[in-house]
């Protein structure tokens, strides 16, 4: 029989949070760093139904992914609503949070007022800018330095280029491990 993915449980792993704007690729990414096919990747934006968690594993250290998209759409069916309900959520749960920009767009005022939002809570966040599949893309991504958030990951979710470095600065923006009981 096929086992279905399940939501994990383990509470104790650190929490990295997927937000963004419909369609920056925030389902391609969670599949990258989980390895799974679970999220659904659509053309049209805002098909992701629910929140998705998988696991990832980085240089020893193991953590949750959640992608958010699931609330692309709120009941109004605002984007900006939607996006304000990711970042509650992020707020609340993440311990890292990767702000996804299309990076072949560039800012746009939904990217910049969730980024607000999520800096007043303090959450550490990553600015992420994807779809940069090549070099030539890299022009675009000047104006995302305006974030303040210093460093923009550029990457390509898609074909996996430039994951190594944001991996590394997730892996580094994550909470020390709790030492099991039995470890001290
Ligand atoms: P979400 O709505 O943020 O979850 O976005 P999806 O992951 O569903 O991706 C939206 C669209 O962008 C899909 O057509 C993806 O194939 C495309 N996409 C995602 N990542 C990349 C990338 O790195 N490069 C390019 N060129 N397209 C991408
Ligand atoms: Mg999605």
């Amino acid at each position: 029989m096929k086992t279905q993915p399940r939501p994990i449980v383990d509470r104790s792993l650190p929490v990295v949070a997927l937000v963004g704007r419909p369609n920056v690729g925030k389902s391609t990414l969670f599949n990258r760093l989980t390895g799974s096919h679970y999220a659904i990747v659509e053309d049209q934006p805002g098909v992701t139904r629910d929140r998705r968690y998988g696991k990832c594993e980085y240089d020893g250290r193991l953590f949750r992914v959640v992608d958010t998209g699931g609330i692309d759409f709120g009941a109004e069916g605002s984007i900006s609503v939607g996006m304000r309900r990711q970042a509650d959520l992020a707020i609340a749960e993440a311990d890292v949070v990767l702000l996804i920009v299309d990076g072949k767009r560039g800012l746009l005022p939904d990217d910049y007022d969730i980024c607000v939002k999520l800096r007043r809570a303090g959450k550490t966040i990553l600015v992420v800018a994807n779809k940069i599949d090549g070099p030539r893309h890299e022009d675009g991504i000047a104006d995302l330095y305006g974030l303040g958030g210093g460093e923009v990951f550029a990457i390509s979710a898609a074909h996996g280029r430039g994951m190594p470095d944001l991996l590394d600065a997730i892996v580094a923006g994550l909470p020390e491990p709790v030492q099991a009981e039995h470890e001290l």
